[in-house]
């Protein structure tokens, strides 16, 4: 028996697409003679999208459908719908026919090949120039060089995961589009093809230019995140050393022009000196906290009791050891 498959939509304000969208995926799957289903997320929509996703649902019983109360954006769509997919193989893909479900076939093919993850790439993309082509490129190469995962096109929507792998990482903000470089972590195979692009035909696009500063919020965490994950505290006490250096230099200065001669002591270089040491003071600090997140985060009370000496013998109850 094959893998199942689940396809993953994001719909918001997609009344002209959401049917032609699951006949399309319909026309490229039912072929492939292999058990999937369709989860179409309905970002609260303010248009018909969800009382059409509902009736193909009552239609269809492979298709499942995730409402949002309210537009949360397209990653936390995807990502609910990734959440409550029951594929062994997820595939994500916008719901406005731009990826084209005829492309699933060779996501497969890859994943059958042993890769975890397929990315797309839209090489021959259909969107505009210059609000869309050029800063994706830039975003691209950004990324790229961040991450140190050069992918050509991490914005294609068009991809396909293992769900063992996709469902441990978390997706918020525009972070669907660094899922490869946050994967990358764990090591998985990652292969990119190339899919076909069309120009959206239905409806409206969603975006203007402001998703660009999103995205480099989110790169900065990543990378933050990406090399930081080892040793915060190795990172924020290099950090603090220029700061402690010019508070110790400013406080020691001071101290010394006052001691060593009549003049009065010099305010406004000791009190500099003194505001660089506690900066330094708080950067240690936060790499202390960075660390001990990171060590202790995920444990729970009973562990944390035993590993510093304590033994918790009834539930809710922690004790001495002796
Ligand atoms: N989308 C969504 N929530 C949003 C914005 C977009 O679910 O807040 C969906 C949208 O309906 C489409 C996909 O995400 O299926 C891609 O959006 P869009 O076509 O507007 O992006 P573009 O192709 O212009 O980058
Ligand atoms: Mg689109």
């Amino acid at each position: 028996m094959p893998p199942k498959v689940s396809i993953v939509v994001p719909f918001y304000n997609e009344e002209d697409n959401i049917q032609r969208m699951h006949a399309a995926i319909v026309a490229a799957i039912e072929p492939l003679r292999l058990p999937f289903e369709m989860v179409l997320v309905d970002d609260g929509s303010k248009d018909r999208t969800l009382v059409l996703a509902e009736q193909i649902a009552q239609q269809d019983p492979r298709v499942r459908v995730v409402q949002f109360r309210r537009n949360y954006g397209q990653t936390p769509a995807m990502a609910a719908g990734i959440q409550v997919a029951t594929g062994e193989v997820i595939i994500t893909m916008d719901g406005d026919l731009q990826n084209d479900p005829a492309d699933i076939q060779q996501f497969l093919a890859k994943i059958d090949a042993g890769y975890d993850i397929v990315v797309g790439w839209r090489h021959n993309r259909q969107d505009k120039l210059v609000s869309r082509k050029i800063p994706s490129k830039i975003a691209n190469w950004l990324i790229g060089k961040a991450t140190g995962v050069p992918i050509k096109d991490n914005g294609c929507s068009l991809k396909a995961y293992r769900a063992s792998l996709i469902k441990e990482i978390p997706l918020y903000s525009e972070m669907h589009r660094f899922i490869p470089a946050v994967a990358s972590i764990a090591g998985p195979r990652i292969a990119e093809i190339k899919v076909r692009h069309h120009a959206r035909q239905f409806g409206q696009s969603k975006y203007g230019l402001s998703r660009i500063y999103k995205v480099l919020l989110d790169l900065m965490v990543i990378k933050t995140v990406a090399s930081f994950t080892a040793r915060p505290l190795l990172w924020f006490t290099l950090l603090s050393l220029p700061f402690g250096f010019a508070g110790l230099a400013a406080v020691g200065y001071s101290l010394w022009r006052w001691m060593g001669s009549d003049q009065p002591l010099a305010l406004p270089i000791a009190g500099s000196g003194v505001i660089f040491l506690m900066s330094s003071l708080i950067l240690v600090l936060g790499g202390v906290l960075g660390e001990m997140i990171y060590a202790l985060g995920d444990m729970r009370e009973d562990q944390f009791a035993r590993l510093t000496g304590r033994v918790s013998r009834e539930p809710g109850r922690v004790e001495e050891r002796r």
